[in-house]
């Protein structure tokens, strides 16, 4: 087993789906650091087993949840309070140093450089960049900063109700220290910028590394929802996830 590892987390049955995703891009490109997934106790036995079977290590936590409706609502991402389960990651002690990757982002070539970085390292968020996204991250597990986050949380709370809004006012420092835990943008593409800026997109979207199926609609939402009205390349981009989840299924014995 490494000493570094690639994390990420599902608490449904979907989120699963993703997360074999997240594990077998990284695999296909050839990762030497150890594919670790948490996951919570309501996910079924099945889906653990199928995790098993692709990640190194399938890791129980508890679910945790902000309960903060309001700002959730704010973002109209009623769901997001879940996302506080994320904290467990820094309990994985027997890793001296980890990548997070949300269930829903696909790694698109080696990315095992990031373990150069220092906590707490990320992308800006497309939406206010002087946030990171929390989508990616780069963190040194510590049970210490573990028990700093949970009293953080606790005392202030979040102020999207959501993970990204706690860790940005936790390591609040991010926006205007050091550049070197600035990730460029094409770690953590996320598909709304094809809308958002299509010219860098274009001239840009190329080198992207990790694409970020970030927002309300995943890869494993209806087809239909996809089919209508979206670029031909974030229709690739979900072909491409498509691909990588259908790898897996033949792969797994029935
Ligand atoms: N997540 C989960 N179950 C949920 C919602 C979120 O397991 O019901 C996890 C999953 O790893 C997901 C991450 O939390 O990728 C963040 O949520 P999401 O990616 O939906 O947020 P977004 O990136 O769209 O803001
Ligand atoms: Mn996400």
């Amino acid at each position: 087993m490494a000493d570094e590892a690639f994390v990420t987390l599902a608490t449904t049955e979907s989120y699963c789906m993703g997360a074999t995703v997240v594990a077998r891009s990284l695999q296909r490109h050839g990762t030497t650091r150890s594919i670790v997934a948490m996951v919570t106790p309501n996910v079924s036995q099945k889906s653990r087993l199928d995790l098993e079977s692709v990640f190194d290590e399938v890791i129980v936590v508890d679910m945790m949840d902000s309960e903060d409706r309001y700002h959730l609502a704010l973002l109209e991402r009623p769901e997001l309070g879940i996302t506080f389960t994320k904290i467990h990651c820094w309990t994985l002690t027997h890793y001296s140093k980890c990548v997070f990757l949300d269930a829903d982002t696909l790694v698109l070539c080696n990315v095992d450089e990031l373990f150069e970085r220092d906590e707490l390292t990320a992308a800006p968020d497309p939406g206010w960049p002087d946030c990171f996204n929390s989508g990616v991250f780069v963190f040194k597990p510590s049970l210490h900063t573990h028990a700093r986050l949970l009293d953080h949380a606790l005392q202030h709370g979040s102020f999207d109700g959501g993970d990204q809004g706690l860790l940005n006012s936790f390591f609040s420092s991010w926006p205007h220290t050091d550049i070197a835990k600035h990730l460029p943008f094409i770690y953590n593409l996320s598909a709304s910028s094809i809308y958002t800026y299509l010219p860098a997109f274009q001239h840009f979207g190329h080198n992207a590394k990790i694409v970020h199926f970030l927002g309300a609609m995943k890869p494993w939402s209806s087809h239909s929802q996809w089919e209508a009205g979206h670029s031909h390349t974030m229709r690739r981009f979900v072909s491409l996830w498509w691909r990588e989840y259908d790898t897996q299924q033949h792969t797994t014995p029935p």
